[in-house]
């Protein structure tokens, strides 16, 4: 069976070990598909403080993560595992799309690197695989990002999800939204309006259901997300 180790170099460890204690993860850890480590960077700070940033050169506000207690945090946290990727995350990165979900499940390990303040020294860049970006948009901390990203990894280890949770159409599987899904009731009624289930589906047969999902699927990327058709 795959197993993946995932750790996340981080100023906030409990941020990780919180999510552990939930729903599918928690039962993928306790599978033992998965192992999880949150490694606090301070251990590897410059003092008995463990100091981990300074100000900027050329000035400026805010705190800058230091190359050198990255680079020792890195070192050790990497160890011997060869098929390990060190992500660095931040804003100015590759966005993560689901094929790089499907790309970072190859590996046995993966290293998050989570910034804080105002980043990274630029020379991090050098000594990291791969930036990784969750949107265009600026947060306080690379924790969330860290788990977005292993969230996404994890569906994809075969075992971590259970037969009904995985679905096979799922959005972004071949470049298309998932069809509209419907379940009881079969009628709901809002006020005065009606919203039914499409009648193909309540008919059992499995082709006419199996095209109408196709169709819709089809629909739904093309007015929503064209962009994923060109690709
Ligand atoms: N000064 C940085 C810049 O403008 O690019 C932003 C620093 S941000 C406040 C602190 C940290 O949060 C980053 O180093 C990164 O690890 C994380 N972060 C924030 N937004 C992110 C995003 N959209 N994707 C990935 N990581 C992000």
């Amino acid at each position: 069976m795959k197993k993946m180790r995932i750790k996340v170099i981080t100023l906030f460890p409990e941020f990780i070990e919180h999510y552990l204690s939930f729903g599918i993860v928690k039962r993928a850890v306790a599978k033992k598909i998965v192992t999880f480590e949150a490694v606090q960077l301070r251990d590897f700070g410059l003092d008995a403080r463990g100091t981990v940033d300074d100000r900027p050169y050329g000035g400026g506000l805010g705190m800058v993560l230091r190359p050198d207690v990255l680079y020792k945090a890195i070192k050790k946290t990497r160890g011997t595992s060869k098929k390990t990727r060190v992500i660095m995350l931040s804003p100015q990165g590759k966005q993560f799309k689901q094929k790089d979900a499907q790309r970072l499940a190859k590996y046995d390990q993966l290293i998050f690197v989570s910034g804080r303040y105002e980043g990274f020294d630029e020379r991090v860049r050098s000594f990291v695989d791969e930036e990784l970006s969750i949107g265009d948009y600026v947060l306080m901390g690379g924790e969330l990002p860290a788990l977005v990203i292993s969230e996404a990894v994890l569906r994809m280890i075969p075992g971590v999800l259970g037969k009904l949770e995985s679905g096979d159409a799922e959005s972004f599987t071949e470049s298309m939204l998932e069809y509209p899904q419907y379940t009881k009731p079969e009628v709901f009624e809002v006020g005065k309006k009606k919203m039914r289930v499409p009648k193909v589906l309540l008919t059992g047969h499995h082709g006419n259901v199996d095209q109408w999902r196709k169709d819709e699927a089809m629909k739904r990327t093309k007015k929503r997300r064209p962009d994923l058709l060109k690709k």
